[in-house]
């Protein structure tokens, strides 16, 4: 009979087969008295302080892993003051800002958001791309993240690096320049590791929160986009105006809700309707609501932006 080896696990098996992934893949994990966990014949195996064993399949691990890594935020999740969108850098590349305004109703006077406002003063000031991430991710301002989604552009007759010759950071991998690249722990780690990573998941392409946040905010403006476009003789009739309010507390849930009309976004208060007023809609709520709307050919706009209908709110 084969002898079956535990192996120890590697830095990328350790982020991989966690134990929240563990129990994110089967949900009758128990995560306490742990000894300790190892990899034995492409099993993971659970040696308990009792000296009792058990074993997981490592595939279902693997898939809790990748869709909770690459999972979608809501929608009001990466937004700075005055609902700042990704903001260009350059080269290809955007900062994009923690929604500290918009996770709790005192959210607005978080010390983050002074410092969120000052970089959209400062962002092209700024060259140096390490300068721009401890900026935006030391322990006293975490105010978001910078990241090139598509890869760095960067012109061949610049002659540039994006960053400083005799620099070195520890905590950012170098950007290989048309790689997508975040600057968050969890997409580094993956970039890092990519070898290891490969290894274990091949095929796996580092992801995280902020790019799969990213690109489906850029597919709702490309759909908010098309529907303009496709308004009859170039005129938007069918108009759906939103508000949100954060919650007031760590345990709840914000406020999300709609008005629609047909008559342009000018139309005076009494031509809007809200949309679906028994129903009671938060921010997980958003994207789907956007979505909706968008394919009946409604154009989103911030309700707080329409001056005639600040009764609403
Ligand atoms: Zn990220």
């Amino acid at each position: 009979m084969k002898k079956l080896i535990n192996k120890e696990l590697n830095q990328a098996q350790q982020l991989i087969y966690s134990k929240s992934n563990i129990r994110r893949a089967f949900n009758d994990f128990d995560d306490s008295d742990i000894a300790g966990l190892y990899m034995q014949d492409r099993k993971i195996l659970i040696v308990r302080t009792d000296g009792s064993e058990q074993d997981y399949p490592i595939e279902p691990i693997q898939t809790a892993y990748r869709s909770y890594t690459g999972r979608l935020k809501h929608f009001f999740s990466y937004f700075g003051p005055n609902m700042r969108g990704p903001s260009l850098w350059k080269y290809n590349s955007y900062v994009i800002f923690k929604g500290w305004v918009y996770s709790h109703e005192l959210g607005k006077h978080n010390p983050a958001v002074k410092y969120q406002q000052l970089l959209c003063e400062r962002l092209s000031n700024i060259s140096n791309l390490y300068t721009l991430v401890s900026f935006l991710q030391s322990e006293q301002t975490d105010i978001g993240h910078h990241i090139a989604p598509d890869g760095f552009v960067i012109p061949s007759s610049h002659g540039f690096s994006i960053k400083d010759e005799d620099e070195e950071d520890e905590e950012l991998d170098t950007p290989k320049a048309s790689d997508p690249f975040c600057s968050c722990g969890s997409f580094q780690n993956q970039s890092k590791l990519a070898d290891l990573f490969e290894q274990e998941i091949p095929g796996h392409k580092p992801t995280c929160i902020h790019m799969t946040w990213f690109k489906r905010y850029r597919d709702f403006l490309g759909k908010r986009t098309e529907v303009q476009n496709n308004a009859p003789r170039g005129v938007i009739t069918k108009a759906v105006a939103w508000w949100y309010k954060p919650p007031s507390d760590g345990n709840s849930k914000g406020e999300f809700f709609l008005a629609y009309t047909k008559e342009g976004v000018q139309a005076p208060v009494n031509r809007w309707h809200r949309y679906k007023p028994q129903e009671q809609f938060t921010e997980d709520h958003a994207w789907d609501l956007f979505d909706n709307m968008m394919e009946a050919g409604y154009t989103p706009f911030q309700g707080s932006q329409l001056p005639q209908l600040s009764g609403l709110s």
